[in-house]
């Protein structure tokens, strides 16, 4: 390349040159002044001279035009046009060395002509290099120098081959994709018929582009409107279906403590919801808006009514339940109380000692029976009858509740007999307050038209062990009542009074 511009270079040098030692004034078409004389070189090489210019300019327009005539007439004017040959020798001399060229020309010539060449192509090559390098500094990737260097056939509007035009399609199909991912909302479905046809639409104008000039263009509108498109339905849509969400999660809210009758609204809610969520025209999100305020006000209306009838039936349920606690745990109460005396009956013995027996074996030894049955009791009904003997048993029941701690547990065992289940097992104090209890019986003062009626109680005392069952325990507390009777009455005697076979005969 380099050779072939100073080849040029040299060529265009060579070429000037000549034809200014060929046709330079004074040599050729013009006339030329020399010393006051005018000369002219005609096609046949004769020079001709004057000395005024006009008239030498009108020969030399005749000659040309060959009006031969004319010339004659000239002559015949007198103009005195000379042939250069016909003058006198030192003029002729001195006309001839006019006609040297300069040298002088010839190297300004060469030098001018260098020059330029020299500049255009380096300004040429200056701005190649600059092209390249803004490209590169300006952070442009490979693909866009190419697509700079490619416009630059576009607008030579050359037509692509095959190959490129596959290659460019790929590329453009890529940069949908990837507008596509940049954009795309899991929470969003855009208008896929939209979107579609207009992805149609840009995939047959790439198949119909001839040049990269109209693929070019298709780039373009799918940069400007994808985006476009996204941007615009997504803050749309998004907007309204939040809207929509804080309402409906308004609505649960509100209906939350309802449960019977909601069941249907919380189906409505929930394909209304599903529904939102596949709703891509937003007239069909107004649609759904409008159907849940109306289902809304009318069910608001709805669940007041019920809630105002609900609170009503609740109160009374509530007062109802209030007196049947009440109700029932005064009926368990007679149950477990008997009612002569006022104390527990033997029902609620039975159940205390089988609750002392679940507790854990360490607790079985921790607690004492005591059995206390009124002497000679038949002989007061008998003397007195049974209403006095009513009023003693029932004062003697007292004394007997009275003595024990309020813990301990008192019950008529049945008839004139009762028991008592005491949570410790120290005998001291156990015999301590058996005594007072017999000399409170015997102490009651009960008369009966003036006549004091003695009582007097014996008492048997057992304490648990573990092998015990209720039985075993109340047969040895009864072993020890037994053994109280036989040793006279108004006693106490304890297991530890029994003798070996007796407490064999209870432990079975
Ligand atoms: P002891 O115990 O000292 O051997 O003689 P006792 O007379 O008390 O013995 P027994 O068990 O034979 O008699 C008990 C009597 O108690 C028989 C019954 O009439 C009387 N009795 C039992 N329950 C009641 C009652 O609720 N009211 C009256 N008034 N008497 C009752
Ligand atoms: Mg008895
Ligand atoms: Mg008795």
């Amino acid at each position: 390349m380099k050779y072939i511009i100073i080849g040029i270079i040299f060529l265009i040098t060579l070429l000037s040159n000549t034809i200014y030692m060929l046709y330079a004034p004074g040599t050729g078409e013009q006339a030329n002044q020399t010393e006051n004389i005018f000369t002219y070189r005609t096609p046949d090489n004769e020079i001709w001279t004057n000395k005024d210019r006009m008239s030498l300019e009108r020969m030399r327009n005749h000659y040309i035009n060959g009006s031969d005539s004319i010339i004659d007439s000239l002559e015949a004017e007198n103009q005195q046009v000379t042939p250069l040959l016909q003058l006198e020798p030192d003029v002729q001399n001195m006309l001839i060395a006019s006609k040297v060229k300069s040298p002088y020309f010839l190297i300004l010539n060469s030098l001018a002509i260098l020059t330029g060449f020299s500049l255009i192509c380096i300004l040429a090559l200056k701005r190649k290099h600059s092209g390249h390098s803004e490209a590169l500094f300006s952070g442009k990737t490979k693909t866009d120098i190419l697509r700079v260097e490619t416009l630059e056939n576009v607008q030579s509007n050359k037509p692509l081959n095959g190959d490129q035009i596959l290659n460019k399609s790929k590329e453009i199909i890529c940069e949908i994709l990837q507008i596509i991912n940049k954009h795309s909302d899991n929470n969003i479905i855009p208008r896929q018929d939209a979107l579609d046809s207009f992805a149609n639409e840009q995939v047959s104008k790439i198949k119909t582009s001839s040049t990269l000039e109209d693929l070019l263009t298709v780039e373009e509108n799918i940069n400007k409107i994808i985006p476009k498109h996204f941007e615009s339905t997504k803050n749309l849509v998004n907007t309204k279906f939040n809207e929509l969400r804080a309402m409906l999660n308004e609505l649960a809210e509100d209906f939350g403590s309802i449960t019977e009758d909601n069941t249907n609204f919380s189906g409505q809610i929930k394909d209304s919801m599903s529904h939102i969520e596949n709703a891509i025209e937003l007239d069909e999100i107004k649609e759904i808006r409008k159907k849940i305020t109306q289902e809304t006000s009318s069910m608001r209306n709805v669940i007041a009514k019920k809630q105002e009838k609900d609170a009503i039936i609740i109160d009374s349920l509530t007062y109802k339940v209030k007196t049947m606690k009440v109700e029932l745990a005064s009926a368990k109460e007679e149950v477990m109380i008997d009612g002569l005396t006022q104390i527990y009956n033997r029902k609620a013995f039975d159940r205390k000692i089988n609750d002392f027996f679940k507790k854990e074996s360490k607790m079985k030894s921790q607690f004492t029976l005591v059995m206390i049955d009124i002497d000679y009791f038949k002989k007061v009904n008998d003397e007195y009858g049974h209403t006095v003997g009513d009023e003693i048993l029932k004062k003697i029941a007292r004394t007997v509740k009275d003595t024990f701690r309020l813990n301990d547990f008192v019950a008529r065992y049945g008839g004139e007999e009762f028991s008592v289940l005491i949570d410790r097992i120290d005998s001291h104090y156990i015999m301590d307050v058996c005594e007072r209890l017999r000399i409170a019986i015997e102490s009651i003062n009960f008369k009966v038209h003036s006549e004091r009626i003695p009582t007097s109680a014996s008492i048997g005392i057992a304490f648990s062990r573990e092998s015990d069952t209720p039985n075993t325990l109340i047969s040895r507390s009864d072993k020890a009542l037994y053994l109280a009777k036989e040793s006279g009455r108004n006693t106490i005697k304890s297991e530890a009074d029994l003798s070996e076979t007796e407490l064999e005969k209870a432990s079975i």
